[in-house]
C-alpha cells in the first residue's frame, strides 16, 4: 500500500496556519471534514483559495497537483449569531451527558456494546479503513515520549481533567481537584497522553495553562487531537456518524509502548471507546466547579485505581489478558474489595444529593 499523504498549511483568519495531513485515499470532503474540526466553520460553508478550479468534495486529492505543503487559505464566515446557537446546543447537549453520568449508579453503567443492536460488518470495514488511514497519515505531538516498560494512560481534557466553562479569572481554577497529584501518581507506572477532540493548538495552550506540560514532577509523553479521531456511525448513537478516539491508533503508532495489554482511557464520554470498549473508564464528567470543588475527589479515587491495577499491564503492550481483561466499569467495586471504600462513598453520596438511589431504592 502505497504510503503517500498530502499535507496542507491552512491559513484562517489572522492566526498562524494550521498543518493537516491526509492520506492517500483522502478526498477533498475529507478535508473539510478536517477543517470543520480545526475551526468550527461547517464544511457546506468552506470556501478554499488555493484548491484547483472545478475541484469538488469527491475529487480525490491524488488527482490533484499539490505542493508540499499546499498552501491554502479557509474562507468561512460563521456568523457570532450561528456561533452562539452552536454553543447553546452544544451546553445542552453537554449538560444532558453530564447528568447522565452524575446520576447513573454504577450498576447501570453497563451500556457496554454488547447491549447494542451489532454494528455492521459494512461500518466496521469502514472504520478500519479510517483507523488505517490516521495510522499513515496522522502526526501526534510528541513531548516527553514513551519512556518503555511502563503502562499507558489516555486522558480526555475538557470535562475529564477541567471545567472549561467554568468562569473563572485564573486557569488553574478551571482545574479538576488533584489534578497534579493524579498525574505525578500516575507517572510512576504510567506514561500519559492526552487526546482531545480540539485542534492541537487549543491542546497546547489549555495544557500550558494548568501546568501540565510544564510540570517537573512528571512529564507527557505525546499529544492527540481531533485529527486522529475518526467517524463511525453506531446504532446507540442514532442514524448520524459519532467521531470517536481509536486507541488502535496510538497503539499502531507506537507498537513497542502501547498496545491492548497496557493502556487505559479516561473519558466522560464512553462513545469514545467505541474502537476499543474494554479500556475505556468513564469518568464522571467535571462540570459545574463551583459546586463540586469541595467535593470533587474522582482523581485521587483513580489515582488510587490506576495503581492497583498496574501490576496487570505490567506483561507490556502486546502481553495476551493485561489490561484487556480488566472490567473498568466496576472500579470503584474493585477498590471497595480492597478496602479502599471512598470512591463508592462519594457515588453514593451523588446520588442521594441527586434524589435517588439512596435509602435502598435503587
Ligand atoms: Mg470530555
Amino acid at each position: 500500500m502505497a504510503a503517500q499523504a498530502f499535507t496542507f498549511a491552512v491559513a484562517f483568519g489572522r492566526a498562524p496556519p494550521e498543518v493537516v495531513t491526509l492520506g492517500h485515499l483522502a478526498t477533498v470532503a475529507d478535508l473539510k471534514a478536517e477543517l470543520e474540526l480545526l475551526f468550527d466553520v461547517a464544511a457546506a460553508h468552506q470556501k478554499l483559495a488555493g484548491l484547483p478550479p472545478r475541484t469538488d468534495d469527491a475529487t480525490p486529492l491524488a488527482a490533484l497537483t499539490l505542493k508540499q505543503p499546499h498552501k491554502l487559505m479557509l474562507v468561512g464566515t460563521p456568523s457570532a449569531a450561528l456561533a452562539a446557537a452552536r454553543a447553546a446546543a452544544e451546553a445542552g447537549a453537554a449538560e444532558a451527558v453530564g447528568v447522565d453520568n452524575d446520576l447513573e449508579p454504577p450498576a447501570d453503567e453497563g451500556d457496554d456494546d454488547g447491549d447494542a443492536p451489532a454494528i455492521s460488518a459494512e461500518e466496521v470495514a469502514r472504520a478500519q479503513a479510517r483507523i488505517a488511514q490516521r495510522v499513515a497519515a496522522y502526526r501526534p505531538k510528541m513531548l516527553a515520549g514513551f519512556r518503555g516498560g511502563k503502562n499507558v494512560l489516555v486522558l480526555d481534557i475538557d470535562y475529564t481533567l477541567m471545567d472549561h466553562r467554568t468562569p473563572a479569572e485564573r486557569p488553574d481554577a478551571m482545574a479538576r481537584p488533584f489534578l497534579h497529584a493524579f498525574l505525578e501518581a500516575a507517572y510512576a507506572r504510567y506514561d500519559i497522553v492526552i487526546w482531545s477532540a480540539t485542534s492541537m493548538r487549543w491542546i497546547v495552550t489549555k495544557m500550558a495553562a494548568l501546568g501540565v506540560t510544564t510540570s517537573p514532577r512528571f512529564a507527557v509523553a505525546a499529544l492527540y487531537d481531533a485529527g486522529a479521531m475518526i467517524e463511525v456511525r453506531h446504532p446507540r448513537y442514532g442514524p448520524g456518524p459519532v467521531r470517536i478516539k481509536p486507541l488502535p491508533v496510538l497503539w499502531a503508532q507506537h507498537p513497542g509502548a502501547a498496545g491492548p495489554g497496557n493502556t487505559i482511557m479516561l473519558d466522560d464520554l464512553r462513545r469514545n471507546f467505541l474502537a476499543n470498549p474494554a479500556h475505556g473508564l468513564r469518568i464522571t464528567a467535571c462540570r459545574d466547579m463551583p459546586r463540586i470543588r469541595d467535593s470533587d475527589r474522582e482523581l485521587a479515587h483513580l489515582a488510587v485505581y490506576l495503581d492497583a491495577i498496574a501490576g496487570a499491564g505490567a506483561g507490556g503492550a502486546a502481553a495476551p489478558g493485561g489490561f484487556a481483561a480488566l472490567d473498568h466499569r466496576s472500579w470503584r467495586a474493585v477498590l471497595a474489595a480492597r478496602g479502599y471504600a471512598d470512591a463508592e462513598a462519594d457515588a453514593e453520596a451523588r446520588r442521594r444529593a441527586a434524589g435517588r438511589g439512596g435509602g435502598g431504592d435503587a
